[in-house]
């Protein structure tokens, strides 16, 4: 599991690992707050899970708790490759004199560890790598014996490390490879570990992917928003999502790959599907169409339900009801057959749905409006 940089720096404060002072906000107000209590300036870092964050405009200096505000508002309503931001760390601002690199990764092909460094850091290591091949060191860590002293002297060595500063250094590289092997990571990274004008060793950006079993054996829990397949399996449908634009809905697995298929033979791009098994209710079916419109992509529903256990009169008026309270000016197209069909019919009816025996003419019409719209 990747963790979010304002996750990865707690860790990194359990390890010794120096950062500089922060908090985490996310609204403008909180932003605005915790720049105030950083002393009136600071740097707003979008928490994301994808890489250069800073290239895409998602680190921001600011030197007033007003401005903290407006550009709080600006960062939280921004999508950094499909990722939208939904918290910032406010962090202080130092004044950086030089930014180095250092990480730990799992080397497969010698089964052990590798540490990289650079005194290029702040920007992406395999840059660096392939332009500037004697800027990189790599050290072999043997995961029986570890990190030896004079490994990490060598390294700051290599870096330039001013000599005030190796002690610091040392002790934070070491507690960057302890929290490497306690939690079982992939990659522990900072870049950059930087040096500040003031003399200190801080570490500016934290990259952690750990192993979920370590986190779990060390009784840590990392807070993810569940994606809509794993909500869906929760609620005990079967949910798929694509790309295209229509929702689809069924009950039993053959009778949603045939919808999908006969969508696809007209030249439709189904946006998902979601199968609502044997004998839905009407709430249920509400839920269901909730779950659906939650994806803005969708803008033509259709419905394909074989009435059996099923009835359609549930789920006509599931399917009315959640369509009703989407506000969403989405199109729905039904093709329902089966128990209690001329009642669900007259609720659609009622209601001003479009309503089909035939799934040939259903799938047609789907198509058709999603296209117009
Ligand atoms: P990334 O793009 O996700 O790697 O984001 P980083 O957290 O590494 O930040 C990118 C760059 O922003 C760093 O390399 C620094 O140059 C700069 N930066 C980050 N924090 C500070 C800070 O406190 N002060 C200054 N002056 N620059 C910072
Ligand atoms: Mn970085």
């Amino acid at each position: 599991m990747k963790l979010y940089e304002h996750e990865a720096i707690e860790l990194f404060g359990r390890f010794g690992i120096p950062t500089p002072r922060s908090i985490v906000a996310s609204t403008p107000e909180e932003a605005r707050r915790a720049v105030e209590e950083l002393g009136g300036q600071g740097v707003l870092k979008a928490q994301v899970l994808v890489g250069g964050r800073g290239k895409s405009g998602g680190i921001r200096v600011v030197r007033s708790p007003a401005e903290a505000e407006s550009v709080a508002g600006e960062l939280l309503s921004m999508t950094i490759k499909g990722e939208s931001v939904r918290r910032l760390l406010v962090a202080e601002l130092v004044k950086i004199a030089r930014e180095l690199y250092v990480s730990y990764a799992i080397d497969r092909a010698n089964w052990g560890h590798v540490m990289l460094a650079s005194p290029m850091g702040g920007v992406d290591i395999e840059d660096v790598a392939a332009r500037h091949p004697d800027k990189v060191i790599r050290i072999s860590v043997d995961p029986l014996v570890g990190v030896r002293d004079y490994h990490l002297r060598r390294v700051a060595s290599f870096l330039e490390v001013p000599d005030g500063v190796v002690g610091d250094f040392v002790r934070t590289v070491r507690g960057l490879y302890s929290l490497y092997s306690e939690f079982g990571c992939e990659l522990a990274e900072i870049n950059p570990l930087a040096l500040t004008e003031d003399g200190r060793l801080l570490a500016l950006d934290a990259k952690l992917i750990i192993d979920d079993n370590f986190a779990r054996v060390r009784g840590l829990r990392f807070e993810r928003e569940k994606n809509l397949e794993e909500v869906a399996r929760e609620m005990g449908f079967s949910y798929v999502e694509l790309d295209g634009n229509i929702g689809i809905i069924c009950n039993g697995a053959g009778l949603t790959m045939a919808t999908m298929d006969i969508v696809k033979h007209y030249g439709g791009r189904p946006a998902n599907f979601l199968d609502i098994g044997g004998g839905a209710d009407a709430r249920r079916v509400e839920s269901a169409v909730n779950l659906l419109l939650s994806t803005g992509s969708v803008k033509v529903v259709f419905v394909n339900v074989l009435g059996g256990i099923t009835r359609c009169d549930e789920v006509a008026s599931g399917l009315v009801k959640a369509l009703k309270s989407s506000g969403r000016g989405v199109k729905l197209v039904v093709r329902l057959v089966g128990t209690r069909e001329e009642e669900g019919q007259r609720i659609l009816r009622e209601n001003g749905y479009e309503f089909y025996r035939s799934m040939e003419e259903a799938a047609r019409r789907t198509v058709e409006l999603s296209r117009e719209v």
